[in-house]
């Protein structure tokens, strides 16, 4: 197939910087019994890298004239799925876990797609993406600062996440209006947080996060949580309702957590 235009639609901003390529295949720390799943692999300069190292290489791209082109290589180490990534059941598609998920993410979907890395951690050993460089900042910052939010929170407390470089628009063809940043994500042996019910979790730190201006007490009850609940885990916890959400540590999201898991919520 001769190249086609790319496509706004899907995000392709498609990368021809060889020394990112590169960096993103060293940061990979390929070994041998490793698996690479690679969402939106394009016209395949990722993937030939991938391809390279011998290691089978799983594909989903959603763009069917990219993906047909990529099956016609009919490689012998590569798979290639074609279809929407988010609406692919991960369930399905991660048969042989551990994998390592390398990827030059369309921004449109990458936090979508990091809530489904969430939910499948267990079936990934590494991760490397890249990401429009604010989406990389929220998820590295610390609390207590501007970048601090939703995704800071949630990730943190599986992933130790590293800077591998910083990527400029002309690393891409065509070029995007924003700077990207390619990022290590590795599971933590020891995850940061010990939760007795993720879902709760996530509920609270959305809620804390919903409505920046305001306390935390009022942010999570503009968010649907009962005052008496909240208040009880405050005092239990020892947090100051006054606070802002961005000023709390992930411990203290996860303590406030598993004492509002404890009471009896009643009907929801
Ligand atoms: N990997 C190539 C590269 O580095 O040049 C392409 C990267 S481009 C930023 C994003 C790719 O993801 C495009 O090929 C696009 O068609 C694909 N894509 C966009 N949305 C997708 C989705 N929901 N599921 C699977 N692939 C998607």
């Amino acid at each position: 197939m001769s190249a086609q235009r790319p496509r706004k639609r899907f995000g392709q901003n498609f990368l021809h910087d060889q020394h990112v390529l590169d960096l993103i295949i060293s940061a990979a720390d390929f070994q041998d019994d490793d698996r690479i799943l690679e969402i939106g692999p394009g016209p395949g300069a990722l993937t030939s890298r991938l391809l390279a190292t011998g290691l089978p290489v799983l594909a989903v791209e959603i763009d069917r004239d990219l993906g047909a082109a990529l099956q016609a290589r009919d490689e012998k180490n590569l798979e290639v799925k074609i279809g929407d990534v988010l609406r692919l059941d991960w369930m399905g598609l991660l048969q042989n876990p551990p994998y390592k998920l390398i990827a030059n993410l369309p921004y449109n979907i990458s936090s979508q797609v990091l809530f489904k890395v969430l939910d499948h951690r267990h079936a990934f050993r590494r991760l490397i993406l890249m990401f429009q460089k604010e989406v990389g900042d929220r998820l590295v910052a610390e609390e207590g600062t501007r970048n601090y939010g939703i995704l800071s929170a949630l990730i943190q407390p599986w992933f130790q996440i590293d800077r591998v470089v910083k990527v400029p628009p002309g690393a891409f063809h065509p070029p995007p209006k924003v700077d990207s940043v390619v990022l290590c994500l590795e599971p933590l042996s020891k995850p940061r947080l010990s939760l007795y019910d993720e879902a709760l979790y996530r509920r609270l730190v959305k809620g804390a996060f919903a409505h920046r201006r305001k306390t935390l007490r009022n942010s999570l009850l503009g968010s649907g949580w009962a005052a008496e609940l909240i208040d009880q885990a405050f005092s239990e916890a020892g947090i100051n309702p006054g606070r802002r959400g961005e000023t709390l540590k992930i411990e203290e999201f996860g303590m406030l957590a598993n004492l509002l898991s404890t009471y009896d919520m009643g009907e929801e």
